[in-house]
């Protein structure tokens, strides 16, 4: 990170420190802004978690994550703190709209300096202090780095390497995409810390409901679609299903990677009928970038293998529209 001094100075007297990630927020987005905030405030901070969206059930359990303030919940709150903030830090993303109305404070209202820490491609130019590190396996990854980087691996306390462990088992499968040598020395220093990797890992994997597995049941049954001539899989959802299974979008978590484990499949679509957009989330693999069909079709983006979008034009539209790009990428699927 350039001018890490100058941050390590802006962080050493008391300041007003707002960490905010993106929408929807997934394991990593919560185990980086929560990693953040147990360091922040160890240091003598006011430190406040904003998230745009409501964050998964899956991860109530989590350390501190009871004092995240929801900007879909307390709009106004949110707004002023973000606008009263010294420092923001802006964990698992890369542009000002991943956080909504909270990237418009940020960018008209705010006099903060702004952190970013992140891990997807192409990151905007927003951020006074950027570690940006695309081949990292996740923000938490990451997060761990700039602690070092800080000298300060003394205050890495068990809830914190919980946080950090929670990011990189949630974005790399419990160590199947995304891993490297630094990774797992990573992992290694985590648990010789006193992290009970067991443990994270039956909360992140064995905290399902009944109706999550009906669900993926009615999911697999009835709502997959598979395009053999492109080596491609499909799974979309109805607004009636969500009400018949009284689900929400963190309960579909997951999914999308069911269809990756028919062998020859390159890629996996979820599409999602929401209250007033379509929702899309991609997934492939080896070399076959979702990243730029997310970004080329449907106003999104992400990372090579996982990368998700949005489209207003209505579910059968949406799909119709994703069966129809197949046929441009029809060399590099049945490669
Ligand atoms: P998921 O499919 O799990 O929602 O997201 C997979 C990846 O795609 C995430 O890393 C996320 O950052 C990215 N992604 C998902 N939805 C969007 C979106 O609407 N816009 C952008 N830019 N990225 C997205
Ligand atoms: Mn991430």
């Amino acid at each position: 990170m350039e001018h890490l001094a100058d941050l390590k100075q802006l962080l050493s007297q008391p300041k007003s420190v707002v960490i905010v990630s993106h929408r929807n927020p997934d394991g990593d987005a919560i185990g980086s802004s929560l990693a953040m905030y147990h360091y922040l405030n160890q240091l003598g901070h006011t430190v406040r978690v904003l998230m745009p969206s409501e964050y998964p059930e899956f991860l109530d359990w989590m350390p501190s994550i009871k004092d995240i303030i929801v900007f879909d919940l307390e709009q106004d709150r949110s707004r002023d703190l973000m606008r009263q903030a010294d420092i923001v830090f802006c964990l698992d993303f890369n542009s000002l709209d991943r956080i909504d109305k909270l990237g418009e404070v940020l960018h008209t209202d705010s006099e903060a300096k702004v952190v970013m820490i992140d891990h997807h491609l192409d990151p905007e130019p927003f951020a006074d202090f950027v570690l940006s590190e695309t081949m990292a396996s996740s923000t938490c990854e990451l997060v761990y780095d700039f602690l070092l980087m800080l000298d300060e691996k003394d205050k890495i306390t068990i809830p914190l390497a919980e946080c950090i462990l929670t990011g990189i088992l949630t974005d790399t499968g419990s160590f199947k995409f995304g891993t490297s040598p630094k990774l797992f020395r990573t992992v290694a220093d985590l648990v010789e810390l006193g992290v009970d990797d067991y443990t994270i890992q039956d909360h992140i994997t064995n905290s399902l409901r009944e109706k999550h597995l009906r669900l993926l049941g009615h999911c697999l049954n009835n709502r997959l679609e598979i395009y053999e001539e492109y080596n491609t899989g499909l799974i979309y959802l109805t607004k009636k299903d969500y009400a018949y299974y009284g689900i929400s979008r963190g309960d579909t978590e997951g999914i999308v990677n069911y269809i990756l484990k028919i062998k020859p499949i390159k890629m996996a679509a979820f599409i999602m009928e929401q209250p007033t957009i379509v929702k899309i989330s991609l997934r492939s693999k080896g070399d076959f970038s979702v990243q730029e069909i997310a970004q080329k079709y449907f106003r999104g983006g992400g990372h090579r293998n996982a990368a998700g979008g949005a489209s207003f034009k209505g579910l059968g539209a949406t799909i119709r529209q994703f069966k129809e790009i197949l046929p441009l990428y029809e060399e590099e699927l049945q490669a």
